[in-house]
């Protein structure tokens, strides 16, 4: 029998209102989410501290770093076994807070916020400083009890429990704040952090975690719940009291299981109870008693006593691990937070963009290169630009000698599902897709004005033509509306230029109020040098680029994955031409054929977007309609998938409107910074930014909507992927490769 999942979070949650437990994953259902996102119940002085983020971020640092930190000469020179501990908390507060505390993210805080955060690092330290001149006086080496105090990995729990009635098993995963073993009580001990007054639910989820620890890893720890502020206070649970707790766990997990599986609609199921006391804290207060009737309403499971939660119990072992789990059904498997545990991104976040960034080796590609695996493996069509021969090893399956029995077997139907296409703009490598007729037909009404505004602009744009440009988009604009009056229909570049030479015969009266006729006879010859001068081959020959095809499957069940290799093309001027024609032409598709936000149709994916998208006041030609497609495309399901690996190169208001972000290693400070910002429109920036400057390749710590509270900040490696990725492609290899897979 399956086990029904939770995190330590929902366990808590769960402990203070089974109802809320309820709610989260009901709406989870309903979404389509992976997880649950568990609903956050407010404390009086929540909002004055608030700065439980960066303190947990800069805890993790510190521990990371331990070893740097410790080599530092001031820490150095302190770990001898008759050290001062007044001197010892010291030092380890600069080292704190100099090394491992996001001070930008703490100076964009209040002062009274600031006064506390650095009453609780000092709260911590000079605990620290307790346990470590405690554990150097016993006179063991300084190494040991570094390693033994900071190094351990054992911070992850991750246990099923027998519990329910006939045994049924309920699997809960956590991360400790820290366990080690503390010389002063001879034991090991698990400790909860907490920058709030004391609650008598915090000792109950710190007791909760230290009776996993124990099934995992047998160490019977005693449990303690350090509060830093307003001051330092560690409420502490004895291992026989940790013990002693088993039963009413062992219920509650065991009505957990019953209870996220409540039919509300029918009623059938075990109803959860609520908690009277919590609810004027709780974000469900004003539906909860319509849905589920009155609070007091409602049943827990009581087979659990202490005689019969015997200690045999307790040494249940976790399941055996998958190193490559399968994905939670509606996300999107980007890799594992650890083996077994998947790091999955809801598909409902898709349509809201996605951005990828990391330093140059940081697996940037490889992980948005698994966004797009995923999203064919979802049903949606892809749409990916290749600059320099990466994506359009689309084409080639991974070695299968490099993937897991699962892998295997994923890979294997996204070969059977992904129809992979290589266009290849002007030449002959792939398919030869050509810009000419320019396809105009968007119905009536404000979005067809627009992209005619946006095609006249794109024409103006491409012949590169001089004077009074503005007015020339305004004129060419007023053109296009009077030629696709009537019935839809495609224009050549040739037809545009004849109008343009003899605007009253295409229905416009008076045109020099708009441009003069010298100025027009100049654009329609720049207009025509375009089917017919140096930069022709993008305007003839080859398909007409049709995104309608593009995003058609050939046959159902088969999703399409359309790679426009950039690489044969002369140069810049082309692939700026052609990106710019393209984002117009996926702007003319999704207004054209309706489509609606929620479920994503169609991801446009841009591999570099510093080229295309530059920050600053830049204006390369694909710009603006880039930026267009950005702004609107959610309204269409069109979902945007973004990469850089220059942060501070590329246009801000992109990355900062993608809803998800990815983060991979960083280069420096400055790119930090910047990342920093793009969080801005979605509230304050994770304290963990920081951490990410010289993360090992592969490692992704991001934010996405929807993601459950407990998984901010922690980190995942991406997961293999499904088709090749060596060194980029040049354009023979494609010729051949596309040969090959005929
Ligand atoms: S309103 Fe009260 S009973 Fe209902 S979910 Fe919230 S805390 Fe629980």
């Amino acid at each position: 029998m399956p086990p029904v999942r939770f995190s330590a979070s929902q366990v808590c949650v769960a402990a203070a209102c089974p109802r809320i437990l309820y709610f989260d994953a009901a709406r989870a259902r309903a979404d389509n989410a992976a997880r649950p996102a568990v609903t956050r119940i407010w404390r009086p002085g929540d909002d004055t501290v608030a700065a439980g983020a960066l303190f947990h971020a800069a805890a993790d640092a510190f521990h990371r770093e331990h070893r740097r930190l410790f080599a530092a000469k001031e820490l150095a020179a302190l770990l001898t076994s008759n050290v001062n501990r007044d001197a010892l908390a010291t030092a380890l507060l600069n080292a704190f807070y100099w090394e491992c505390v996001d001070r930008e993210a703490l100076a964009a805080k209040d002062g009274e916020q600031q006064r506390a955060f650095m009453d609780v690092l000092r709260n911590y330290t000079t605990e620290l400083a307790d346990v470590l001149a405690h554990a150097l006086g016993s006179g063991r080496p300084p190494a040991e009890v570094l390693d033994e105090l900071f190094a351990d990995t054992r911070r992850r729990v991750d246990v099923t429990f027998p519990v329910g009635p006939a045994g049924e098993p309920v699997h809960v995963t956590g991360v400790l704040d820290y366990v080690f073993h503390d010389w002063r009580s001879g034991r090991d001990r698990v400790l909860d952090y907490k920058l709030l007054p004391p609650a008598a639910a915090d000792k109950f989820q710190v007791g909760i975690y230290a009776l996993m620890h124990h099934v995992q890893h047998g160490t019977q720890p005693s449990a303690g719940v350090l509060y830093l502020h307003p001051r330092r206070e560690l409420h502490e649970l004895s291992w026989d009291e940790v013990r002693g707790s088993r039963a009413t766990v062992f219920n509650l997990l065991a009505s957990m299981r019953e209870w996220v599986k409540f039919d509300e609609s029918t009623g059938r199921g075990l109803k959860p109870p609520g908690s009277p006391d919590v609810c004027s804290r709780c974000r469900w207060r004003h539906e909860c008693s319509r849905r589920l009737g009155p609070v007091n309403e409602g049943t827990r499971l009581t087979h659990w006593t202490d005689a019969s939660a015997d200690p045999v119990r307790l040494e249940v072992r976790p399941p055996v691990e998958d190193p490559a789990p399968a994905p939670l059904p509606g996300g999107l498997w980007l890799g594992q937070v650890n083996p077994g545990i998947p790091a999955t991104v809801p598909l409902t976040a898709l349509p809201t963009h996605v951005a990828v960034v990391g330093a140059a080796g940081s697996g940037k590609t490889w992980l948005a290169k698994a966004v797009a695996e995923e999203a064919v493996l979802a049903g949606v069509a892809v749409l990916a630009i290749d600059p320099q021969g990466d994506l359009v090893q689309f084409l080639r399956p991974a070695d299968p000698a490099k993937l897991q029995p699962a892998e295997i077997e994923r890979a294997s139907r996204f070969r059977q599902t992904a129809d992979v296409r290589i266009l290849t703009p002007g030449t002959d490598h792939g398919t030869r897709v050509s810009l000419n007729p320019l396809k105009l037909s968007a119905g009536s009404g404000e979005d067809a004005d627009d992209l005619l505004a946006t095609t006249a602009a794109h024409l103006v744009t491409l012949a590169k033509a001089t004077g009074e440009v503005e007015s020339q988009k305004t004129f060419v604009f007023q053109l296009l509306r009077a030629l696709t009056r009537g019935p839809a229909r495609e224009l050549t570049l040739g037809e545009v230029a004849t109008a343009l030479r003899d605007p009253t015969a295409a229905g416009l009266d008076d045109p020099d109020r708009f441009v003069k006729k010298a100025e027009r006879e100049r654009l329609a010859r720049q207009l025509n040098n375009l089917e017919h001068g140096p930069a022709a081959r993008l305007f003839t020959g080859g398909q007409p680029l049709d995104l309608g095809r593009l995003a058609t499957p050939p046959v159902e069940g088969r999703v399409p994955l359309s790679v426009v290799y950039l690489n044969a093309l002369a140069d810049d001027a082309e692939k700026q031409g052609f990106v710019a024609a393209l984002a117009v032409e996926v702007y003319r598709w999704m207004i054209a054929s309706g489509g609606s936000a929620g479920r994503p149709r169609l991801l446009f994916y841009l591999d570099e977007a510093r080229d295309y998208l530059p920050a600053g006041t830049a204006q390369p030609p694909a710009k603006k309609p880039l930026l267009r497609l950005f702004a609107q495309g959610r309204k269409y399901g069109v979902a945007c998938l973004v990469c850089t690996q220059s942060p501070r190169s590329v246009d801000y208001n992109v990355f900062s409107n993608c809803s998800t972000k990815l983060i991979g290693r960083l280069e420096s400070a400055q790119d930090v910074d910047r990342v920093r910002e793009w969080f801005a429109p979605q509230g304050p920036p994770p304290g963990w930014l920081g951490g990410r400057v010289g993360a090992a390749p592969g490692s992704f710590v991001g934010r996405w909507p929807g993601q459950p509270s407990d998984t901010d900040g922690v980190g995942f490696q991406s997961r293999k992927l499904l088709t090749a990725h060596e060194g980029a492609w040049a354009p023979d290899r494609v010729a051949t490769e596309v040969a090959a897979a005929k």
